[in-house]
């Protein structure tokens, strides 16, 4: 299928091709489909890939509009945003129609030193159709 985009720019291209932050296919391939051209995430995973990859590339606006409303922060600042080394997904299960869990382990650096945060987020699926973090717990 063509891309859609009608105009290529050579300028951004070549970042574009760029292995995509949470360790999936090339960017454009991937959690672009989400951040940049807004499409609908099929499932919590894909959801949780996307978000890691908007924390990466500090798009506050993403994040706050993939976060459900009785949990999402007024506002997000990333100034002491740690360097993200990378994500792995441990598991992903879909308890219904419109709740999910996704385990995960996202590896970053801060101050030096290198750190895991293992996570267990939970999501949720609103009548829009869009999955949106609630809340994680943490493991260790
Ligand atoms: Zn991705």
């Amino acid at each position: 299928m063509a891309r859609p985009q009608s105009s290529p720019s050579a300028t951004t291209q070549d970042t574009e091709r760029d292995a995509c932050p949470c360790g999936g296919l090339a960017f454009d391939d991937c959690c672009a489909r989400y951040l940049e051209r807004g499409d609908i995430a099929p499932t919590a995973e894909a959801l949780m890939r996307s978000r890691y990859t908007a924390f990466v590339r500090q798009d506050a606006a993403y994040l706050l509009d993939t976060w459900a409303a009785r949990t999402r922060p007024a506002t997000l600042d990333f100034d002491d945003a740690p360097q993200w080394l990378g994500l792995q997904i441990k598991g992903h299960r879909q308890s219904d129609e419109t709740h999910a869990e996704v385990e995960f382990v996202a590896r970053y650096k801060v101050g030096g030193r290198a750190n895991r945060l293992h996570e267990r987020s939970r999501f949720e699926r609103s009548e829009d159709g869009r999955w949106r973090y609630i809340e994680g717990d943490l493991f260790d």
